[in-house]
């Protein structure tokens, strides 16, 4: 099975670069895939570059020249449910895009006509997550992920976007990559660990953060690899 793994920032693929077989480096479109090997799986491993945009033509990528069968993503995020601490770990049910604004024609804030306000991800991959994460003892809060290209540091954003999408966590590239996802029939899966709390000290805990957290995330997906079938 052709699977592919994306993060947006090299701090959150270095971590699975680490653990799997490389075989080969490939560059197109002004990014480097990865090519390897974990147990029976072959996959490629990109990070994207941050937002909507770079995530989006990261995935299709993946998907259309890399022939990847389901995606996954890992990374990190700020948290919106209290429930959320730096470096617990949160799957999306579906994710939304907050910036997506077309309100001034009477639309619901993140839809545009002929698309929809929020994309599913994989039940079937987010049951191995669960089943991963009773195996292992691990926190999993299952949730609605908000992206958007804008970091967000402020709890005004942070409360309006949790009102208008009763979102858990917020980031930069889940629903982009969803929606592509979506487009090409291919399942797919985001799995986030918490950089910070999207509040004033944001940018001062995601500096601080990034890197376990990051590591967080990526050692769950390892593990869910496991357990993803032939
Ligand atoms: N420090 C980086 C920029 C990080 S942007 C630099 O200078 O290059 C934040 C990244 O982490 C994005 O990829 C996003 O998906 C995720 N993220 C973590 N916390 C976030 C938050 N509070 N708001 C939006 N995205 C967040």
């Amino acid at each position: 099975m052709n699977i592919a793994i994306m993060g947006a920032m090299v701090e959150e693929i270095t971590p699975i670069l680490e653990r799997v077989t490389l075989k080969e480096t490939i560059e197109y479109a002004k990014n480097k895939y990865y090519l390897a090997s974990y147990k029976q799986h072959n996959l490629v491993i990109a990070y994207s570059k941050i937002g909507k945009v770079h995530s989006a033509l990261t995935a299709s990528i993946m998907l259309e020249k890399f022939k990847a069968e389901k995606l996954l993503f890992s990374g990190v995020a700020g948290a919106i449910n209290e429930q959320l601490h730096i470096g617990d770990l949160i799957i999306a049910t579906k994710l939304c895009q907050h910036d997506l604004d077309i309100s001034a024609f009477g639309h619901p804030y993140g839809y545009v006509p002929e698309s929809k306000i929020y994309v599913e991800t994989s039940s079937t991959l987010n049951n191995i997550a669960k089943k991963v994460a009773d195996k292992l003892n691990i926190n999993l809060l299952e949730g609605i992920i908000a992206t958007g290209d804008q970091f967000i540091n402020d709890t005004q954003k942070k409360q309006w976007i949790k009102d208008t999408f009763n979102a858990d966590a917020i980031e930069m590239e889940g629903a982009s990559v969803g929606f592509v996802c979506d487009a090409f029939g291919v399942e797919f899966f985001v799995l986030r660990a918490i950089s910070d709390s999207a509040d004033m000290d944001a940018g001062f805990d995601f500096d601080k953060f990034l890197e376990t957290s990051a590591q967080n995330s990526a050692d769950f997906l390892i593990k869910m690899l496991d357990y993803i079938d032939e």
